[in-house]
Parts: structure tokens; sequence; C-alpha cells
């Protein structure tokens, strides 16, 4: 059976009523017939009927032994970095989501934790850094927002040579276009908060591992811990589950007919799209991914915080918003956005231009976005036009 068909068929009618939509377990705690004698379920931190639903439908997905779900990604990504102990090393991506490297730098590393970023397009600077102490390799591909993909394989097998796990967060591909269990990687991260859940509607976090030893170790973390996701959220992100592969299929159209439109302006300096044949890696990217994803970066010529404002003020259905992944389009300014935080000088050699844009392509008719994006692009250029630099 295809994926299509199965995400939908996999998740059954309610055993006890028939119910084609997962009923919302609404409950805390979980009637007991005499003690420790139940039907499977205790108390909703350790287990809920909604949530263990949307667990198994990702778990299915991203082809795992066990999946686990968070209260949101960041809440995903922490519960992951809790194998972690005093003294152990962590090889990241330099261009990790901030979130991640606010957690990293400024909860883990104080309890002794070290975490060296690197560029892992190349995999051999993974392998000049991995030592006995490395514990986990961190990666995102493709990254945000400059879309960089590392080699998935490769990397897994550096890991695992040195005897460390590797972690993919697969947010912004989604298991639709990658499955990095396939690829040798032993946990899977998500914000499902983006593609999963696709209506910028609800924070979830999701976690799948590839082996029963992982399985029990995330398992007592999230009962340990606690920041479980509520069965409301469960329900949420399970419908937007559904319709996974369909708004995808769209986006990632809409996507790629927009990066194609890009590369013929000739106020624009680059355009990062994993789709393009001069992207790095690109063919990386056709070999690990089957579509190359719905967010599209680009710079302009005239390359100031100031024409990016211009641009990103000028859209109607581009929405500037943090956040992507959802059916109506986003856009967003990193250097004051997403990346405000960053030192300047740090975001510059991240290859994060001041005048960078990130559009989050939703499923809109690809003419009505590129037509907003043109008159945006009028707009910025008239109010530069005296300078005549755009
Ligand atoms: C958004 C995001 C996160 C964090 O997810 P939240 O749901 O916002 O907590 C982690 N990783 C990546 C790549 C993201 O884009």
């Amino acid at each position: 059976m295809r994926e299509e068909t199965n995400v939908l068929h996999h998740i059954l009618a309610d055993p006890l009523t028939g119910a084609i939509s997962t009923p919302i377990y609404q409950t805390s705690t979980f009637v007991q017939e005499a003690p420790g004698v139940n039907q499977g379920y205790d108390y909703a931190r350790t287990n809920n009927p909604t949530r263990k639903v949307l667990e198994e439908t990702i778990t299915s997905l991203e082809e795992g032994a066990a999946g686990f779900a968070f209260a949101s990604g960041l809440a995903a990504v922490d519960a992951v970095a809790k194998l972690l102990q005093a003294g152990d090393e962590v090889i990241a991506v330099d261009d990790i989501y901030g979130g991640s490297f606010r957690l990293f730098q400024h909860i883990y590393q104080k309890f002794g934790i070290t975490i060296k970023y690197v560029d892992t397009t190349d995999p051999e600077n993974v392998a000049r850094e991995i030592s006995s102490r490395t514990r986990l390799v961190w990666l995102e591909t493709p990254t945000n927002p400059t879309l960089k993909v590392s080699d998935i394989q490769t990397i897994a097998d550096i890991a695992h040579g040195a005897g460390a796990w590797l972690v993919v967060d697969n947010t912004f591909a989604s298991p639709a276009l990658q499955k990095p269990l396939r690829h040798g990687a032993d946990i899977v991260v998500h914000s499902a908060t983006k593609y999963l859940a696709g209506h910028s509607d609800v924070l979830a976090g999701l976690v799948v591992v590839d082996s029963e030893e992982l399985a029990e170790k995330i398992k007592f973390i999230q009962n340990a811990t606690g920041g479980v996701l509520g069965p409301w959220d469960c329900w949420l992100t399970l419908r937007g589950i559904q319709t996974l592969h369909l708004r995808l299929e769209k986006q990632c159209r809409n996507a790629a007919a927009i990066a194609q439109y890009l590369t013929t302006l000739p106020s624009i300096d680059k355009v990062y799209y994993p789709g393009l044949e001069n992207h790095k890696n690109h063919d990386v990217a056709s070999s690990q991914q089957t579509l190359f994803g719905a967010v599209v970066s680009f710079s302009f010529k005239h390359d100031t915080v100031e024409t990016a404002n211009r641009f990103v003020t000028s859209t109607h259905l581009f929405k500037l918003a943090e956040s992507l992944g959802g059916v109506k389009s986003l856009l967003c300014h990193p250097a004051t956005m997403t990346h405000g935080s960053t030192p300047t000088d740090v975001r510059r050699a991240a290859g994060i231009q001041d005048s960078l844009v990130r559009l989050s392509c939703g499923i809109e008719h690809a003419d009505d976005l590129i037509a907003d994006l043109g008159q945006a692009f009028s707009l910025t250029r008239l109010s530069f036009a005296q300078k005549a630099i755009i």
C-alpha cells in the first residue's frame, strides 16, 4: 500500500464506538479494577489513548520502532538531549534551529555538556571533530533559513563508527519527503507545529526512535519529565497529518515555481532552494528527499535590512510572521526576526545576509503567490528608485 493510503487507514476507527475520528480522551486518570489491574492506561502523563494513536501514526510514517509526543518541538529536542550526561559531547550542524542552540548553550552547557558546531554539508568536518566522547551528532537537513543539505547516510556511518547516535531534526522536510531512519539515523525529532500539523494552529513535538533500547530510554524520560502533548493538541496534529502528503505536494510545487521565478529577477542576489541544480548538495537532496521542500530563501543585490524590510511589508498574501509549514503562505526576515538575537558578525558568517528573506509557501495557487511577490518587488524597487540601486 502506498504511504498516502496507509497513513489514513493506519488510524483505525475507535474500537469502543466505531467513531472514525479518533476521540479526544480528555481525562487525567483511568479507573482500575484492582490496584495495577487496568486496560493499559493508569495516568495520562504515562499514556493517553489519543496520544497513543498520534504516536503510532508518526512511528509508522518515519518507519521507526516507537514514537513519542511532546508539548512543543523544543520539548521533543529537550527530551532527546536528556539522553546525555555530564562529560558528553555533541556535534551539531552549525546553523541549527535557534531554539535548539539556546537550549544547548544556556541549559545543557552548564550541566557539563560540550557542543561543537560544524558545517555538516561536508561530512569530513564531522569526521574531523568526532571523538569517543561524542554521544550525539545533531543534524538538520535542509536547514533554516539557507536550506543547507547534509548527507544523512554518510554522517550516520561516521557517528556509528565513534559509537554515537545520529539525531535528525526532520522538521523542514517532514516524513512525506525524507525518512532519516532509512538512511541510518537513530532518532528523528519534529516540530510538528510546522508541516505535520500544518495549519498554524497548534504547538507540538514528536520523537521517533529506531530501536527498543532508545524507545525505553525516551519513554522513561517522557514520563519522568512530563512534557507531554495534551489530548486536544494530539487530535489537531493527527488531523493535520491526514492531509500531509496532499499539502506538501502542492506546497513543494509552489516553492519550485517561486524559486524558478526568483532566479529570473535582476534585483536578486542569491536564491536558496535545494531543488535548484546549482544549490550545494543538490544531488544529495535528490537522493534522500522525494521533493525539495516548501521553503525558499533569497537575498537582494542591494543587501540591506531596509530593502528586506520594505519587501516584507509589501506583500498581501505572504503574511509576515515567524514559523512556517502552514497552509497559508508566510514570510520572514531572519536578520531581524528568527536570528534577531544572533550577533551580526556571527549571523553574516553563517551566510544569513542582511537582506535575506525566507518564504514558507502555502497551498494557494502559484500564480497568485508569484503575482503577490511581483507587486512587492515593484514597490521595493520604486522606494529605492532615486538611489538607482535595485
Ligand atoms: C520550529 C522548530 C523547532 C521548535 O519547535 P517548536 O514547536 O516551536 O517548539 C525545532 N526545530 C526546527 C527545525 C524548527 O523549525
